[in-house]
């Protein structure tokens, strides 16, 4: 900007004093011209009269320092030069001040030679005898006289062009420097040049529009960076060269490295390498790997700009969870399919030695207890098992309401005690009053099952003890027997859908192997939490601590 002002000052001041020049030296040359002519035209009128007087031997006898004098005959012939041999002149009839002269007495003209850059002056009268007499002067031409004045013309432009730049320099500091000192960032169109108010109204305007495209690029990317660390997942950006661009804490904890600057997992010998590549080859890549114990679905794609690759999205989910419910899924149906198979097969084996008329009269009673005996046990793990699938749905047909659970473990002593009489166990109620949000026949089946169970697997004269009790305001259910108690190692495991400590016991005693199974799904149903304490060969301590 400085430059241009520079350039600017310096031509203008350049032009200006050239058409100062111009105009003032155009103006003195027609000056001086205008001048000679008056000369020219006082000498004409004294050698006119010279003429008049004594003839041609008036001119002859003029000084030296008289104007040129030339007297031409009517015809045009040279009669007398001053300054040429008028024997060597051609005619003259024809020049313009002569023809002017014969028709108007009085004759001017002013002709350039621009080679010699020299301007003829003529001006000629018609004498009597109509004979013309002209006098002329030369004088320099205007670009002559231009020509002349170069070197005090080049000093006058010398001294201008300096005084010109020193200006400039001080004119352009003094115009650019409040411009220098505008705050871009918060400019005040107060303190600035008026002109400049509408560039500076329009950068406030941009600045508030970028702050607020930068908030909210801020408020985005934190935004992302919440959701993606908080993800379990891992999640992985990486550029065209397997540079990480983003990741999150769960990728790092995969790869197994504290941080990922300029980390390379194209260069790196990570278990991803064989996915990257596929993805910047352009091609989705989906795999299942083992990583600490879990089983992670790896996932990688390419980032497309347009046409060409510019990266690759890896995304790494633990599949882990869903690998057990899907084992437990098959190991589920394969037990049910078990499960209805055996007393299916005895129900049809007794019912063909039947039909075979193989069974005799006597002991028709004793095989029609057994279809009896394996038809209810259908009955109960069919009955098990869609209460289980509807505590795994929460799909209970029934409502909420607030139950008393002394009034339930009551009603479900008094349902056990013709069995519980049968295997000579004692059973006891205690504790008080304890009501809980929750529902009836669900919490009726827990108890169920927890007193049914420490009946079955009580001794001969044991004893189950059921208390029922709210600490801190917390309903509480504990079923304690005397029974024969569950070693360490199955402790863990007898709330899995068909385990059974002893098979062939539980069987014996008519157990499917989901009582345990409900128990606890109830117990989840309910936001309670069940715990199992046993000694081998003393007794078993169930409770659920609403
Ligand atoms: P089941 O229908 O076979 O009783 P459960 O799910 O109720 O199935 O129990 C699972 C297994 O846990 C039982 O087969 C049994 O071996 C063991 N068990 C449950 N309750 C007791 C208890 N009170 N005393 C000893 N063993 C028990």
């Amino acid at each position: 900007m400085t430059k241009k002002i520079l350039g600017g000052i310096l031509a203008v001041c350049a032009l200006t004093l050239c058409a100062a020049l111009l105009l003032f030296l155009g103006f003195l040359y027609n000056h001086f011209t205008d001048q000679i002519i008056a000369e020219l035209e006082k000498e004409l009128v004294f050698a006119k009269n010279g003429v008049l007087l004594k003839g041609g031997e008036y001119l002859s006898e003029l000084p030296s320092g008289f104007a040129r004098i030339t007297w031409i005959d009517q015809d045009g012939t040279v009669l007398y030069d001053s300054a040429v041999d008028e024997s060597l002149m051609e005619n003259h009839a024809q020049r313009e001040e002569v023809l002017q002269a014969q028709t108007q007495r009085f004759g001017k003209s002013i002709r350039h030679s621009a080679t010699l850059m020299q301007t003829n002056i003529y001006v000629a009268t018609k004498l009597q005898d109509q004979t013309v007499l002209r006098v002329s002067s030369t004088q320099q031409s205007i670009w002559a006289l231009m020509l002349g004045m170069l070197p005090p013309l080049g000093i006058v432009l010398a001294l201008a062009a300096g005084l010109s730049v020193l200006l400039a320099v001080r004119v352009s500091r003094r115009i650019v420097e409040p411009i220098n000192q505008i705050d871009l960032e918060h400019p005040n169109v107060q303190d600035s040049y008026r002109e400049l108010a509408p560039l500076l109204n329009r950068i406030l305007t941009q600045n508030a529009f970028i702050a607020r495209q930068m908030e909210q690029m801020h408020q985005k990317q934190d935004e992302f960076a919440l959701i993606t660390e908080n993800m379990h997942e891992g999640f992985l950006l990486l550029d065209r060269t397997g540079l990480v661009i983003s990741h999150n804490v769960s990728a790092l904890r995969l790869l197994g490295v504290d941080s990922a600057v300029r980390l390379n997992l194209l260069q790196s010998d990570t278990f991803l390498a064989p996915a990257l590549r596929d993805a910047l080859d352009g091609k989705r890549h989906e795999d299942t790997i083992d990583l600490d114990g879990a089983s992670y679905l790896i996932v990688a794609s390419p980032v497309y700009d347009g046409q060409s690759i510019t990266g690759a999205v890896v995304f790494m989910l633990d599949m882990t969870e869903k690998q057990q419910r899907e084992t437990l899924r098959r190991e589920f149906t394969s037990n049910v399919s078990h499960e209805l198979k055996t007393p299916l097969t005895t129900i049809y084996g007794i019912s063909e030695l039947m039909v075979n008329g193989i069974v005799k009269p006597q002991d028709v009673p004793a095989f029609a207890k057994n279809i009896h005996d394996e038809t209810g046990r259908l009955i109960t793990l069919i009955n098990d098992i869609i209460k289980l699938s509807q505590l795994d749905e929460n799909s209970v047909p029934m409502s909420r309401e607030p139950v008393d659970l002394y009034q339930v473990a009551q009603s479900v002593m008094d349902r056990l005690s013709t069995a519980a009489q049968s295997r000579q166990v004692t059973m006891t109620l205690r504790g008080s009053h304890a009501v809980v949000e929750g529902i009836d026949s669900i919490l009726e089946e827990m108890i169920y099952n927890l007193c049914d169970n420490a009946i079955k697997y009580n001794h001969e004269n044991g004893h189950v003890t059921v208390t029922i009790s709210a600490p801190q305001g917390h309903a509480r259910i504990e079923v304690q027997d005397t029974g024969i108690g569950i070693a360490r190692e199955h402790l863990d495991r007898v709330f899995e859908r068909f385990y059974r400590v002893d098979k062939s016991h539980s069987r014996k005693i008519g157990g499917t192997g989901l009582g345990l199974s409900i128990v606890k799904h109830g117990a989840s149903f309910h936001g309670a939490k069940v715990h199992i304490d046993s000694t081998e060969g003393v007794g078993t301590t169930v409770s659920i601590q609403f």
